[in-house]
């Protein structure tokens, strides 16, 4: 059986930078992750959160704690794309609104006061942001412009620079899935056992359900639509210079994202939008498998791109598509990255916000594996489990 110092288990958002972190400070490791499927109605295999070309990425946050951890992370993507070759971050700029009453004030209130702290971010009013970027947000809005250091990042291309750094510095990456754990000996999907002294469990939407952690975390998976509404080149064109944009529709209480136009491996520009409260959740991995293989919720995303219209006035779309995906949300709000005993530590829990900050998130996680307390990182937070 092949021993390891450290096995990793999962090499997505948070998992492949721990493995990175963790190779790069001279320890053996193999990382075993799963590939993303080429066709999810024939894949029987673990399924995942970051199978997509776009995530918004942005320093103003509405915590202080996820605020610094992609501050973190942003900085560190230069450094990223110049030693793999593969370019992760594309600076569209980043924009959140919020309302000043109601149910999201406080959260209102905290970007507010994060992007006043921040480099960068300056405080707008919406007729500029209607005049300047050609967004029609609701009136009295309060609205974050991060004109530089925010936009958009390339989890795929994020996903594929760790891995290979990690194998740079000595990790093997084993394109398969885990099937078990016991202490730290593990099962591949192909039947094969290696052994580790340590093993970090971060396999993302699975975590809450795949039993390769000692308990169950408590995790909310959920099962979220997301839609795309495609550009001809010429509307990609008009809307080249928009911003990453977080915003609460007039009278609603939660938020919703939407990107700016982004070339898809199609070869098409599509804009994205997400948000939603009322989507069902996910138990198990074949509640996950059925939700991947429905292609989402054709009725979330005409609601959804029913706001897109609203916010992009005189938008010309081609054609509009759903899309479905899984977030993990945690009880705290924040990942758990906890060593549970010598054997096993838990890195799981992006609360739907972790593609831009899992590399932070894979760096506190190889702190803690290798026996590092959390405390001195600068975070309130103790990044302490909760479990179901
Ligand atoms: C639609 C959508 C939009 C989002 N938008 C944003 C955004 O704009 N900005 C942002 O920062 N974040 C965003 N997120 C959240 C972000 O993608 C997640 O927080 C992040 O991917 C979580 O990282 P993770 O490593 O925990 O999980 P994942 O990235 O899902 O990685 C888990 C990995 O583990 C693998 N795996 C699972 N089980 C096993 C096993 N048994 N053996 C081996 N491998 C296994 C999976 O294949 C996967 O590759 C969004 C998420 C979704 C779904």
């Amino acid at each position: 059986m092949d021993i390891y110092d450290f096995i990793v288990i999962g090499g997505g958002m948070m998992g492949a930078p721990c493995a990175r972190y963790l190779a790069e400070a001279g320890h053996s490791v193999a990382l075993i992750a799963a590939p993303e499927p080429a066709d999810v109605q024939s894949w029987t295999g673990p399924l995942g959160s970051h199978f997509d070309a776009a995530r918004i990425t942005r320093h103003v946050a509405a915590d202080a704690d996820w605020a610094l951890a992609s501050a973190r992370s942003i900085a560190r993507y230069a450094d990223l794309e110049a030693r793999s070759d593969l370019r992760i971050f594309h600076e569209t700029g980043a924009l959140m609104a919020g309302p000043v009453e109601g149910p999201l004030a406080d959260w209102t209130r905290g970007f507010r006061d994060v992007a006043t702290r921040v480099t960068g971010a300056t405080l707008i009013d919406t007729d500029d942001a209607r005049s300047r970027l050609g967004l029609a947000l609701p009136a009295g809005s309060v609205v974050s412009h991060e004109a530089t250091g925010g936009g958009w990042m390339d989890p795929r291309a994020m996903r594929q620079a760790s891995q290979a750094l990690a194998a740079e510095g000595g990790a093997t990456i084993l394109p398969l899935h885990a099937t078990a754990r016991e202490d730290s000996t593990v099962t591949l999907a192909n039947g094969t056992r290696i052994g580790a002294d340590h093993v970090i469990v971060a396999t993302g939407p699975h975590t809450a359900s795949d039993g390769l952690l000692p308990a169950r975390p408590a995790l909310k998976v959920w099962a979220r639509t997301i839609a795309f509404a495609e550009l001809s080149e010429a509307e990609g064109a008009r809307l080249a210079d928009m911003p990453s944009v977080i915003w609460v529709p007039e009278g609603w209480d939660y938020d919703l994202y939407m990107l700016p136009p982004v070339r898809y491996p199609d070869g098409r520009l599509y804009l994205k939008i997400g948000g939603q409260v009322d989507s069902p959740r996910i138990e198990s991995a074949a509640d996950m498998t059925a939700w991947f293989r429905s292609g989402g919720d054709a009725a979330v995303a005409d609601r959804l791109m029913t706001e897109m219209r609203a916010v992009l006035p005189g938008l010309a779309i081609e054609r509009s598509t759903p899309g479905p995906c899984a977030v993990v949300w945690s009880a705290t709000g924040y990942p758990y990255i906890e060593r549970l005993s010598d054997r096993v530590t838990v890195l799981c829990g992006g609360n739907g916000a972790s593609a831009k900050c899992g590399d932070e998130w894979g760096r506190l996680s190889a702190i803690a594996a290798t026996g590092g307390r959390l405390d001195g990182e600068g975070y309130a937070c103790d990044f302490r489990a909760v479990w179901a």
